[in-house]
Protein backbone atom coordinates (compact mmCIF):
# COMPACT_ATOMS: atom_id res chain seq x y z
CA UNK A 1 0.00 0.00 0.00
CA UNK A 2 1.71 3.06 -1.07
CA UNK A 3 -0.97 5.53 0.04
CA UNK A 4 -0.21 7.37 3.15
CA UNK A 5 -1.42 5.64 6.26
CA UNK A 6 -5.04 7.29 7.69
CA UNK A 7 -6.00 6.31 11.88
CA UNK A 8 -9.38 5.78 12.22
CA UNK A 9 -10.88 7.56 15.26
CA UNK A 10 -12.21 4.26 16.85
CA UNK A 11 -7.80 3.10 16.87
CA UNK A 12 -7.27 5.85 19.52
CA UNK A 13 -7.61 6.11 23.06
CA UNK A 14 -10.22 8.08 23.11
CA UNK A 15 -10.33 8.92 26.58
CA UNK A 16 -6.84 10.15 25.96
CA UNK A 17 -7.20 11.86 22.46
CA UNK A 18 -10.36 11.89 21.44
CA UNK A 19 -10.03 13.64 18.32
CA UNK A 20 -12.49 14.89 15.74
CA UNK A 21 -10.72 13.04 12.34
CA UNK A 22 -7.85 10.51 11.95
CA UNK A 23 -4.19 11.09 12.06
CA UNK A 24 -1.71 10.67 9.31
CA UNK A 25 1.66 8.92 9.77
CA UNK A 26 3.52 6.72 7.51
CA UNK A 27 7.02 5.05 9.08
CA UNK A 28 8.33 5.57 5.70
CA UNK A 29 9.36 9.30 6.75
CA UNK A 30 11.80 8.36 9.66
CA UNK A 31 15.42 7.14 9.28
CA UNK A 32 17.17 4.58 11.72
CA UNK A 33 17.58 5.76 15.09
CA UNK A 34 15.54 8.93 14.64
CA UNK A 35 14.84 10.47 17.58
CA UNK A 36 11.49 11.05 19.18
CA UNK A 37 11.54 15.13 18.66
CA UNK A 38 12.09 14.55 14.93
CA UNK A 39 9.28 11.98 15.07
CA UNK A 40 6.77 14.15 16.82
CA UNK A 41 8.01 17.14 14.58
CA UNK A 42 6.55 14.81 11.75
CA UNK A 43 3.71 14.02 13.71
CA UNK A 44 2.74 17.99 14.75
CA UNK A 45 3.69 19.47 11.25
CA UNK A 46 1.77 16.83 9.08
CA UNK A 47 -1.42 16.92 11.13
CA UNK A 48 -1.09 20.90 11.92
CA UNK A 49 -1.25 19.88 15.66
CA UNK A 50 -0.51 22.25 18.38
CA UNK A 51 2.73 20.79 20.53
CA UNK A 52 1.22 21.69 23.76
CA UNK A 53 -2.08 19.05 23.11
CA UNK A 54 1.16 16.56 21.80
CA UNK A 55 2.87 16.80 24.94
CA UNK A 56 0.41 16.07 27.12
CA UNK A 57 -1.32 13.55 25.90
CA UNK A 58 2.62 11.43 25.41
CA UNK A 59 3.51 12.38 28.35
CA UNK A 60 3.31 9.42 30.84
CA UNK A 61 2.14 11.48 33.77
CA UNK A 62 -0.17 15.01 34.17
CA UNK A 63 2.57 17.57 33.07
CA UNK A 64 2.48 21.17 32.10
CA UNK A 65 3.17 21.41 28.36
CA UNK A 66 5.06 24.49 28.38
CA UNK A 67 7.28 23.28 30.74
CA UNK A 68 7.98 19.47 28.70
CA UNK A 69 9.05 16.21 29.67
CA UNK A 70 12.22 14.50 29.21
CA UNK A 71 12.95 12.61 25.95
CA UNK A 72 13.32 9.22 28.45
CA UNK A 73 11.43 6.13 29.13
CA UNK A 74 9.93 7.72 32.26
CA UNK A 75 8.41 10.47 31.08
CA UNK A 76 7.13 8.99 27.69
CA UNK A 77 4.45 6.70 27.75
CA UNK A 78 6.25 5.06 24.37
CA UNK A 79 3.67 2.31 24.33
CA UNK A 80 1.13 4.91 23.38
CA UNK A 81 3.27 6.36 21.45
CA UNK A 82 3.83 3.07 19.00
CA UNK A 83 0.11 3.10 18.86
CA UNK A 84 -0.90 6.47 18.22
CA UNK A 85 1.48 6.74 15.07
CA UNK A 86 1.69 2.57 13.98
CA UNK A 87 4.77 2.43 14.45
CA UNK A 88 7.09 -0.21 15.84
CA UNK A 89 7.56 -0.26 19.40
CA UNK A 90 11.62 -1.36 18.76
CA UNK A 91 11.17 2.45 16.51
CA UNK A 92 10.22 3.83 19.58
CA UNK A 93 12.81 2.11 21.53
CA UNK A 94 15.27 3.71 19.56
CA UNK A 95 14.12 6.95 19.77
CA UNK A 96 13.83 6.98 23.43
CA UNK A 97 17.18 5.16 24.80
CA UNK A 98 17.19 4.80 28.04
CA UNK A 99 19.97 6.69 29.55
CA UNK A 100 23.26 5.65 31.18
CA UNK A 101 26.58 6.86 32.55
CA UNK A 102 28.01 4.73 30.05
CA UNK A 103 26.12 6.91 27.20
CA UNK A 104 25.21 10.26 28.46
CA UNK A 105 23.05 12.25 26.80
CA UNK A 106 23.49 15.90 25.83
CA UNK A 107 20.90 18.34 27.55
CA UNK A 108 21.16 20.52 24.36
CA UNK A 109 19.74 19.85 21.19
CA UNK A 110 22.09 18.81 18.70
CA UNK A 111 22.20 18.69 15.10
CA UNK A 112 23.64 18.02 11.84
CA UNK A 113 22.19 20.76 9.61
CA UNK A 114 22.69 18.50 6.44
CA UNK A 115 20.56 15.85 8.42
CA UNK A 116 17.99 18.61 8.89
CA UNK A 117 18.07 18.99 5.43
CA UNK A 118 16.34 15.95 4.75
CA UNK A 119 14.45 16.06 7.70
CA UNK A 120 15.92 13.78 9.74
CA UNK A 121 17.08 14.69 13.54
CA UNK A 122 18.93 11.33 15.24
CA UNK A 123 19.05 10.19 18.59
CA UNK A 124 22.81 9.85 17.85
CA UNK A 125 22.97 13.44 17.68
CA UNK A 126 22.10 13.34 21.16
CA UNK A 127 24.75 11.30 22.57
CA UNK A 128 27.37 12.62 24.78
CA UNK A 129 30.40 11.43 23.61
CA UNK A 130 29.39 11.87 19.54
CA UNK A 131 30.72 15.21 18.39
CA UNK A 132 30.57 14.61 14.55
CA UNK A 133 27.17 13.12 12.68
CA UNK A 134 27.89 9.32 11.72
CA UNK A 135 26.50 9.52 8.37
CA UNK A 136 28.22 13.39 7.25
CA UNK A 137 31.37 13.31 9.49
CA UNK A 138 30.61 16.71 10.04
CA UNK A 139 30.82 18.74 13.49
CA UNK A 140 27.71 18.85 15.53
CA UNK A 141 26.12 22.53 15.99
CA UNK A 142 23.91 23.12 19.22
CA UNK A 143 23.51 27.06 18.48
CA UNK A 144 20.81 28.35 15.81
CA UNK A 145 23.00 29.95 12.55
CA UNK A 146 20.50 33.14 12.80
CA UNK A 147 20.11 34.49 16.72
CA UNK A 148 22.85 31.93 17.87
CA UNK A 149 20.62 30.71 20.99
CA UNK A 150 20.87 26.69 22.08
CA UNK A 151 17.71 24.73 23.07
CA UNK A 152 17.11 22.40 25.46
CA UNK A 153 16.85 18.92 24.11
CA UNK A 154 13.48 18.63 26.02
CA UNK A 155 9.69 17.71 24.78
CA UNK A 156 8.06 21.00 25.38
CA UNK A 157 5.37 22.87 23.52
CA UNK A 158 7.72 25.32 22.55
CA UNK A 159 9.93 22.64 20.80
CA UNK A 160 7.06 21.03 19.08
CA UNK A 161 5.54 24.15 17.55
CA UNK A 162 8.79 24.64 15.51
CA UNK A 163 9.52 21.77 13.53
CA UNK A 164 13.10 21.14 12.20
CA UNK A 165 13.06 25.24 13.27
CA UNK A 166 15.01 27.15 16.25
CA UNK A 167 12.13 27.52 18.72
CA UNK A 168 13.21 31.33 19.88
CA UNK A 169 13.66 32.95 16.59
CA UNK A 170 11.40 30.22 14.27
CA UNK A 171 14.19 29.66 11.22
CA UNK A 172 14.62 26.48 9.93
CA UNK A 173 17.97 24.88 10.83
CA UNK A 174 18.08 24.01 6.98
CA UNK A 175 16.05 24.74 3.98
CA UNK A 176 14.63 21.74 2.55
CA UNK A 177 13.07 19.77 5.24
CA UNK A 178 9.87 19.83 4.09
CA UNK A 179 10.67 17.71 1.85
CA UNK A 180 10.71 14.67 3.96
CA UNK A 181 7.67 12.54 2.82
CA UNK A 182 9.61 12.66 -0.77
CA UNK A 183 12.81 12.06 -0.28
CA UNK A 184 14.73 8.47 -0.93
CA UNK A 185 15.41 5.93 1.54
CA UNK A 186 19.31 6.48 2.94
CA UNK A 187 21.80 4.23 1.53
CA UNK A 188 23.09 1.31 2.64
CA UNK A 189 26.76 3.10 4.16
CA UNK A 190 24.55 5.84 5.61
CA UNK A 191 22.35 2.66 7.27
CA UNK A 192 26.28 0.82 7.86
CA UNK A 193 27.30 4.16 9.81
CA UNK A 194 24.52 4.61 11.85
CA UNK A 195 24.48 1.27 12.85
CA UNK A 196 28.09 1.47 14.00
CA UNK A 197 27.63 4.37 15.68
CA UNK A 198 24.88 2.83 17.70
CA UNK A 199 26.38 -0.08 18.51
CA UNK A 200 29.35 1.97 19.44
ZN1 LIG B 1 24.40 14.41 9.17
ZN1 LIG C 1 17.26 30.94 16.29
Amino acid sequence: MNSVLAFPILTFDVTKLNPSFGYVFDARWLDPYESVVSILWKFVWMNGLAGHEVVERIASHTVDPYDGIEATPEDINRQYLAHVLRIRRQTVREAIPVQSSLRPFNSELRFCSWCMSRGYHSVLHQFGLMLTCPIHARPLESRCRHCGQTSSYRIDAQLLDAPFRCPHCRVPYSASWTWFAKRGALGQRERMALIRAYIG
